[in-house]
């Protein structure tokens, strides 16, 4: 009797051991959500999104002129938490006269374009009023290239920099008032994508 429930104690261990080797895992491979299905198009939805189907990128952020070194930390978290990038300090660069609208404290959007285009993602954080064709901007982007401008200020700087990130990867501006692409929709925002928009998105990565 004693080797039986022997016996019974050994199997009911060795049962336990195979159940915990060989017990199925969640079958969703890392880093393949879609992010459809986490995503809504509506306007209460402030979930943001992890995005982990986007394409990685390594993302230089760069103070142009002196800048605030939270708003660059302030930035890279931006950018890693919502578009799951690696983002890292890089090398300040000089705001140089030729960027500055002539004779003023105003930096020209076209101007810093032209002079820092890259096809590599580089977000530039800059503490001056950023200005185009009679417009103050609080960014500015290539679209398609990988070249952002942002300005350092707190109250707006994560919809702008996930706003500009944005434009690089292929997005116009958008006329659903909820999206992070549309503009002057402060008081609608998500603070996220439309679905239109991040399906566009992972149809052009
Ligand atoms: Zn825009
Ligand atoms: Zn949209």
């Amino acid at each position: 009797m004693k080797n039986f429930i022997k016996l019974l104690i050994v199997a009911i261990v060795l049962f336990l051991i195979c159940e915990l080797i060989f017990s199925p895992k969640s079958n969703v491979p890392l880093g393949l959500e879609n992010i459809d299905t986490k995503c809504c198009s509506n306007v209460q939805c402030n979930k943001p999104s992890t995005n982990k189907s986007f394409q990685k990128h390594i993302v230089a952020v760069k103070a142009l002129g002196n800048v605030d070194e939270s708003d660059i930390y302030d930035v890279i978290n931006i950018i890693e938490q919502f578009y799951g990038y690696t983002a890292y300090v890089g090398t300040p660069v000089k705001l140089t006269q030729d960027l500055f609208v002539d004779g003023s404290d105003i930096v020209n959007a076209d101007a810093c374009l032209n002079k820092f285009f890259s096809k590599e993602k580089v977000v530039y954080v800059l503490d001056k009023r950023l200005w185009r064709n009679g417009n103050y901007l609080r960014g500015y982007a290539a679209t398609n290239g990988g070249t952002v401008f942002v300005r350092g200020e707190k109250s707006y700087l994560r919809e702008t920099t996930i706003h500009e990130l944005g434009h690089t990867l292929g997005l116009n501006h958008c006329n659903d008032l909820s999206c992070i692409m549309a503009i002057n929709n402060d008081q609608y925002d998500s603070g996220t994508f439309c679905r239109k928009c991040a399906n566009q998105i992972s149809f052009y990565e």
